[in-house]
């Protein structure tokens, strides 16, 4: 063996990948990018991945259906997470092949009476959802999107400062004029989750009755443009987004800056593989799950008992004995994740030899968690070489990845809560600059080395 080939050398995919992967990636990245624009909540992106699922040939699981090898169908968890299967031409009770990404990214949810005026501005107070940098959220132009649920049990969704001409929504920050003693605070004594109240206005109703006539006339406006009265907030679920647009980024446009690609660039690559799938030979299954980032609690999230009763319908329908734990203990799962991108600005905090970096391809974590890996999996050498197979055998661009240097902090995926199902479990997804900042950042050809790595686990025998 020569000297060279006994060292590991990563590969950046620009030296190596053909023109027309290249045209694959950009147009796999076009897909993904429309799909991120209407995708600005967790239902958004099951509401899209249903549309696309369906015009696929996946229909929606009934009870009482009966499966064959080859069919396509989905669940709809609530509203908020999804799941796709296509059957496989071995019994379930042989295992499933299992990708899992979650749609639910970290945003300002509104609280339950959030409307109020103050010195004659109308504002609404919020309540940070996820891991957010407070001082990234003030002065950037903001979106409301969500759910309410009206008094006759109407249900109304809006989205309201996506489309031009369409208002916007602000956090005010201070000048700098006036910073003197702000600036003096650490970041998070500078800006708490109490300062984030949102401008929505500051026309008079000069009919109101008491004094607060910015307030009435939001009031009012609310009502006449969505039937909806102060009360409806307490059963509404609306979330405060950024309202920049999916773009390229830099003059070579590499690069995809958008809000959420956490994790939805994972959830996209994982949806794109299975609606493709026709015949695997293990049913393939995928997993879009709301509430990773508030630690997966609750029906919708990964923990919820909604993925053992789908897998138990599946079961029925396909005229098999149910039996979970022999078909997760033959199943193989990847939570397609992501993970942070080496950044130049911040070098401190990356060990630079383990850190993924942008156009490597997709970041494999062995482990996540946090101090010495608690709260983390920590996928085996077995699982792992599995993955260095799979990869190599479908042409998978792919890294190590560690979240960052030895106790500078940390972070989970679901990874640990299907591994703790007896499925053997490993992290993988698109490295990302300004990871959980209103506006991140991907490469384009990670993205799709992404999808091709659920492309290969969707193709294991
Ligand atoms: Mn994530
Ligand atoms: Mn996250």
């Amino acid at each position: 063996m020569e000297s060279k080939d006994l060292f590991y050398k990563q590969q950046n995919i620009f030296e190596t990948i053909s023109e027309d992967e290249k045209k694959a990636s950009d147009a796999y990245c076009e897909d993904y990018m429309a799909y991120l624009q209407v995708s600005k909540t967790e239902r958004e992106a099951v509401r899209e991945a249903i549309k696309l699922a369906e015009k696929e040939g996946f229909v929606e699981f009934k009870k009482g259906m009966s499966l064959k090898a080859g069919d396509k169908v989905y669940k709809n968890v609530y509203g908020k997470a999804l799941y796709l299967a296509v059957i496989g031409k071995q019994p379930l009770v042989s295992g499933m092949n299992i990708a899992g990404a979650h749609v639910d990214s970290p945003r300002l949810d509104l609280k339950q009476l959030p409307v109020y005026e103050d010195s004659e501005l109308a504002l609404l107070k919020t309540h940070y959802y996820g891991g957010i940098r407070k001082y990234q959220w003030v002065a950037t132009p903001l979106a409301l999107h969500g759910t309410a649920v009206l008094a006759d049990g109407s249900v109304i969704d809006v989205a309201i400062g996506e489309d031009d001409g369409e208002p916007k929504f602000v956090i005010t920050d201070l000048l700098p004029h006036l910073a003197r003693n702000q600036r003096k605070k650490s970041l998070d004594e500078a800006f708490t989750g109490e300062d984030l109240n949102v401008l929505i206005g500051s026309e008079f109703d000069n009919d109101a009755e008491k004094g607060e006539k910015v307030k009435t006339r939001i009031l009012k406006i609310l009502f006449e443009k969505y039937g909806i009265i102060e009360e409806d907030f307490l059963s509404a679920e609306f979330e405060i987004v950024p309202a920049a647009k999916v773009t390229d980024i830099g003059f070579d446009r590499s690069l995809i800056g958008g809000y959420g690609h956490d994790d939805r660039v994972c959830a996209f690559a994982e949806l794109k593989a299975i609606l493709e799938e026709t015949a695997p030979e293990k049913t393939a299954f995928c997993i879009l799950v709301d509430k990773e980032e508030v630690g997966s609690e609750g029906v919708s999230g990964m923990k919820s008992m909604a993925f053992e009763y789908f897998v138990s319908n599946l079961f029925e329908a396909c005229g098999e004995t149910k039996d979970l734990e022999e078909c997760f203990a033959n199943s193989f799962c990847i939570s397609a994740d992501v993970t942070a991108a080496y950044d130049p600005n911040f070098p401190d905090v990356f060990e630079k030899r383990n850190a993924a970096k942008a156009n490597y391809g997709v970041g494999i974590a062995k482990f996540t968690g946090s101090g010495g890996k608690s709260g983390s999996n920590d996928a085996s050498a077995e699982v792992v070489g599995k993955i260095r197979r799979m990869f190599r055998d479908y042409g998978v661009v792919w890294q190590m990845a560690e979240l960052g240097k030895v106790d500078q902090g940390g972070g989970g995926t679901i990874a640990k809560i299907m591994a703790n199902r007896n499925i053997p479990t490993i992290d993988a997804g698109v490295p990302v600059l300004s990871m959980h900042a209103p506006f991140e950042v991907v490469s384009k050809l990670d993205c799709y080395m992404t999808y091709k790595a659920m492309k290969a686990l969707y193709a294991e025998k």
